[in-house]
């Protein structure tokens, strides 16, 4: 790991101009380790930028410094840092940029990475690729201000769903405390994250879980978010962040899934567990991933013709 930290942090002080980017639909680490990194690299050169993937959930729009989260089109781009992104496809629009720029650093805790840079710094026993733009931050020597530290603090704990998920580690406390003493907003993230659902998404929320299925002796939980319950409640895609985590947490459920029609041929399953079951190989199978306990996949096919694909696919399992 030393290695790598010694190569990037030559790269980075060498280079022109950086650019970093992450994944499409983005998260609360996706958001949080851009944001971190951002502000650290802007302390020591100005040409620095973020990529914008995708439409940012507006819970996330709280976070300071999000207005720089903007398209661009380089045309000389020096040096392209991807965060938290498991896949070059992943990056969405930024791909075609990535490949055209003269360095590429991957920067990310995926067990699925591809390592598709020139320098990989991928630990898939982070809780977050912000616990690793943390300890790159700490190498650069660069310090955390409060915003920094609420950026890299969101990042961690959406991803360890408020420390709480097995990949939660005493590495991860750590940096987080002193995240904390650096100034982190803890309860600025709490509020916005996990206390300011609308009072849509809550009827959402009912709707979709009352429909929800147990199958495999109540191992696994399975609810479906259509088009037509999201008209219904005049909610967004956006809104359904918890579904699957509550879904989750029923004593006997190991693997959690839930199926979100994005449009009529194609839909986007979230999937969790709770011990054994690898969710990234599951999803792998679907062409896939994410880690072990919580990972998502694709499918272009309808709601009816998937559902029974993954079942079938579960049936093997259990
Ligand atoms: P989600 O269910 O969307 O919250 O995603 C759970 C985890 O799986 C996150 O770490 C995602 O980055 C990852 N993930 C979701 N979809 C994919 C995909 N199609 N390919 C690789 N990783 C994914
Ligand atoms: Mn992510
Ligand atoms: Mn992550």
């Amino acid at each position: 790991m030393n290695n790598t930290l010694a190569e990037i942090k030559d790269r980075i002080l060498e280079a022109k101009n950086i650019y970093l980017a992450s994944h499409v639909q983005p998260d609360g680490d996706n958001l949080g380790s851009l944001l971190g990194l951002f502000g650290a690299l802007k302390k020591i050169n100005d040409n620095v930028f973020i990529l914008k993937s995708d439409d940012i959930p507006k819970d996330y729009l709280f976070l300071s410094g999000i207005e720089n989260v903007v398209d661009h089109n380089p045309e000389d781009l020096d040096l392209f840092i991807a965060l938290d992104c498991a896949e070059e496809h992943r990056l969405g629009r930024n791909k075609k940029l990535m490949d055209g720029a003269n360095f590429i650093i991957n920067i990310d805790h995926h067990l699925s990475n591809t390592n598709y840079g020139n320098i990989n710094m991928v630990d898939s026993d982070a809780a977050a690729t912000a616990e690793l733009v943390y300890i790159l931050i700490d190498y650069l020597e660069i310090p955390i201000d409060e915003d920094m530290a609420t950026n890299i603090y969101t990042g961690i704990s959406t991803d360890t769903g408020s420390f709480i998920y097995e990949s939660t580690s005493s590495r991860t406390h750590r940096i987080a405390a002193d995240l904390i003493d650096k100034g982190a907003r803890t309860n600025e993230v709490s509020i916005n994250l996990y206390q300011s659902n609308s009072l849509e998404k809550t009827k959402m929320f009912i709707e979709v879980i009352k429909d929800m299925e147990l199958l495999f002796d109540n191992k696994v939980s399975l609810a479906i978010v259509t088009q037509d319950k999201l008209k219904k409640t005049n909610t967004k895609m956006d809104d359904t962040e918890g579904i699957v985590s509550f879904i989750r947490d029923i004593e006997t459920v190991e693997v959690a899934i839930l199926f979100k029609e994005m449009s009529e041929n194609e839909v986007k399953l979230s999937m969790r567990s709770k011990k054994y079951v690898n969710v990234s190989d599951l999803c792998g199978a679907f062409g896939g991933g994410g880690h072990k306990r919580a990972a998502g996949c694709t499918i272009n096919e309808p709601i009816g013709v998937v559902k029974q694909l993954v079942i079938d696919k579960l049936k093997e399992m259990f």
